[in-house]
């Protein structure tokens, strides 16, 4: 038997992993996350190593494989714990070990950690004026010199005495060595979080709120781990009882790590979390510089924090006795990565529970369809806030049909009655909110006569109109001039399709030109905080109406929003994407969420071209169960997820011929090791985007109700494509349960 292990885990050489032999006395002792000590390098140099797989063959010369010569008795570590999940998200979502690794452990990077120095007096004073007179009396003026400002204050700054003192380090070095001070060094993390700790109001918990911090606390007593989802509409006090929870937890002595989506994390949200546990707090974000991570990483190590906030990565954080995993706003699609191993953080979090004994808790509300299911099948345990706290109503919904506004001779993209609320809410002072279904630059081109779409010669996708007369492609950044004439029928009636946030804006200052509007789409918030500071203005009530796409709906509470316009609801709907019915919902739902969280009743306008459609209509009642009812039975009837699983092997290669071979005979092969199993293969088509950049994509898919079947027709997949040289110029990837199109 044979053992791979990786050297020094957090170094940037983690590329890759070495084999050595498994001596008699350790057979079957050895797991994988295990720390042992290996022979390394010409000079065979002790090193610490972890075990990452095992394997009864080996590709070298037997002869030349060095043996393993202990395993260290310390007790299993953080690191090693994440190890041991690594290697079970290279089994569950594919991909190499290597490639896990990197996942789960920060590489250190070469950044110097800020220290402070300083010069500390050891000897009493009596003693100390001592050697001050003996240091006088010998004229040795640097070492007096230092003598007495030690006199003054016990710990002087090292910067203050080798420049304003003016002691050479060697004298200080000599004070050192005769005992008569220390030269200490303080590791200075850089903490994110510099804000004092305020004073906390105390809740009142509503009967809900403590039926759910109960039930996880008894469970948690008792030792019971296990994953709950908190259902709970927006504003119905469900951070309330994460934090209840955590303070269980901590209490204990464990920890917690709090994911929430990157867009979500906003300083109100943060500051919630800070204000109720100060400094054991600490926060990730993509906006940390590398040393700032790597430093967030080593203080919850050496145990200097409790509580981890942070997107999807900052489920990795190397807590020694998680306690509590919590994930808000579980339904996004963010949870998912887009990075080999293809990796859902809401399965990772849950094997990392049970790796290392913690609960879960899943926060929505609106769930996913999987989590919902799974609480129907008695897998997770479901726990409900029905209500928003302070008894604060739901807003009322209008859907309009769009077709019958056009009937009626409006052509504008407000509805009558999104028009007449406009103008009343900008008479009384309130402040509106209109929600675009729809990334910001989404303003394809299109043909009113014949229906021909520009697109991009690279990327077969629609080029988008910028203003200033552009067409634009958002995968490759190919430009051309906007055409004036249809290309394919000559007819003039050619333009943007009006729904980009840029055009929306126009139109708003057009209609309502007393009226300050803000927009927010990936073209505003660029930069550092750019969304906050949007959102912080709007907060603030420095503008009227805030115009945005997906993002304007998560994060900041705005008390004086009184009014949601939905444009366009059923954008979303038409994608390629087996979950475009949820995603609707979902966003629907959200947005409307919005209206209405002070003390004024919330209104708000859905505005669609397909008003019957159960997406629409179920969100329009905030009735999720119903939505998920009617979802079920067509998730169902197609075997998609989570009714049965589905994996993707995603192919992409330069040569469109070759690939296309490659991918049919990847399917033929497939077909062969699926026959026994009854997989259902789907394929290989072109993906929605077919070329990026002149690489061209095809994908298959591979359905069945168990997923260790489709893990094993992985297995078997990964190993044909490696033996096979016809594979060679082709990249593949498998995505498992996939979310978005491709
Ligand atoms: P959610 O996370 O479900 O959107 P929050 O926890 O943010 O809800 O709660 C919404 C608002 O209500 C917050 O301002 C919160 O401080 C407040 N809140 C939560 N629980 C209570 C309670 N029991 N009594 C009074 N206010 C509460
Ligand atoms: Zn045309
Ligand atoms: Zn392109």
């Amino acid at each position: 038997m044979y053992a791979q292990v990786i050297i020094d885990i957090t170094h940037e050489k983690l590329d890759r992993v070495f084999t050595y032999c498994i001596p008699s006395e350790l057979e079957g002792m050895l797991q994988i996350g295990m720390e042992v000590l290996v022979p390394f390098g010409a000079s065979n140099k002790e090193r610490h190593a972890y075990v990452v797989g095992f394997s009864d063959t080996c590709d070298f010369d037997t002869a030349k494989i060095k043996t393993i010569q202990k395993i260290l008795e310390e007790r299993v570590g953080a690191e090693a714990k994440l190890v041991a999940l690594a290697a079970w998200m290279k089994e569950h979502y594919g991909g190499t070990m290597i490639q896990a690794l990197k996942t789960v452990i920060p590489v250190k990077k070469k950044e110097k950690p800020k220290q402070k120095k300083y010069v500390r007096r050891l000897v009493s004073e009596a003693a100390g004026r001592e050697r001050l007179a003996f240091f006088e009396k010998k004229s040795q003026k640097a070492r007096a010199r230092l003598m007495e400002a030690l006199l003054e204050d016990e710990e002087i700054s090292y910067d203050l005495v080798t420049k304003k003192l003016n002691v050479s380090p060697n004298a200080v070095k000599t004070l050192e060595e005769q005992g008569i001070l220390r030269v200490v060094t303080e590791h200075i993390y850089r903490n994110p979080l510099k804000q004092q700790r305020e004073e906390t109001k105390e809740f009142v918990h509503t009967q809900a709120q403590r039926e759910a911090i109960e039930r996880f606390a008894k469970d948690y007593a008792r030792g019971i781990h296990k994953t709950y989802l908190l259902h709970g509409v927006t504003g119905s006090g469900k951070t309330e009882v994460y934090m209840e929870m955590i303070a269980k937890v901590l209490k204990r002595g464990e920890q917690a790590i709090v994911l929430i989506p990157e867009i979500a994390l906003t300083y109100q949200t943060v500051m919630r979390f800070y204000r109720r546990f100060g400094d054991r707090v600490s926060i990730m974000h993509s906006r940390l510089s590398s040393g700032e991570r790597y430093d967030q990483m080593e203080r919850a190590k050496c145990g200097d924090i409790d509580i981890m906030i942070g997107p999807r990565s900052a489920l990795f954080t190397p807590f020694a006795n998680v306690g509590l995993i919590v994930i808000d706003e579980e339904h996004e699609q963010t949870y998912k990565s887009e990075q080999v191993p293809r990796f859902h953080a809401r399965e990772t979090a849950i094997q990392r529970a049970r790796m290392e004994g913690a609960s879960v808790v899943l926060g929505s509300a609106t769930p996913s369809m999987e989590a919902y299911y799974r609480c129907e099948h008695g897998e997770y345990e479901l726990l409900k806030l029905q209500e928003r706290v302070k008894a604060r109503e739901l807003p009322s919904v209008y859907t309009i049909d769009m077709r019958q506004e056009l009937k009626e001779g409006n052509k504008s993209v407000f509805s009558a009655k999104l028009h007449e609320l406009m103008e009343e809410r900008l008479a009384k002072r309130e402040q509106i909110m209109l929600f675009l279904n729809r990334r910001g630059y989404s303003g394809f081109v299109s043909c009113r006569s014949c229906g021909y779409v520009p697109k991009c010669p690279h990327c077969d996708v629609a080029l988008s109109m910028h203003r200033g007369g552009k067409m634009v492609c958002h995968y490759c950044g190919y430009e051309a001039e906007a055409v004036i004439a249809c290309p394919s029928c000559g007819s003039r009636h050619i333009s943007g399709f009006r729904a980009g946030t840029q055009q929306i804006e126009a139109l708003v200052q057009k209609e309502f030109p007393e009226a300050k509007v803000l927009r927010m789409d990936m073209d505003t918030t660029g930069g550092k905080d750019g969304h906050e500071k949007i959102l912080s203005a709007f907060a603030g009530e420095e503008a009227d109406i805030l115009i945005g796409t997906q993002m304007i709906v998560k994060g900041h509470d705005f008390p004086n929003v009184t009014l949601v316009g939905i444009l366009a609801a059923d954008l979303s709907l038409y994608t390629d994407d087996f979950r475009s019915g949820e995603r609707t919902f979902q966003l629907l739902t959200q947005a409307a969420g919005r209206a209405g969280r002070g003390k004024k009743k919330g209104e708000v306008v859905i505005q669609t071209y397909n008003p019957e459609h159960y997406s629409i209509l179920h969100a329009a009642k905030q009735d999720y169960e119903s939505f998920y009812a009617e979802e079920m039975q067509y998730r169902s009837l197609m075997g998609y997820p989570p009714a049965e699983h589905l994996m993707a092997a995603l192919m992409s290669g330069e040569d469109e011929v070759h690939l296309e071979k490659a991918a049919h005979y990847l399917k033929e092969y497939a077909f062969r090791i699926a026959r026994s199993s009854e997989a259902g293969i789907v394929g290989p088509a072109s993906p929605y985007v077919g070329k990026v950049n002149d690489i061209f994509r095809r994908i298959l898919y591979i359905r069945h109700a168990r997923y260790d079947i489709l893990i094993e027709i992985k297995d078997r997949l990964e190993e044909y494509i490696e033996m096979n040289k016809g594979y060679q110029s082709i990249r593949i990837q498998f995505d498992f349960d996939p979310m978005g199109s491709f």
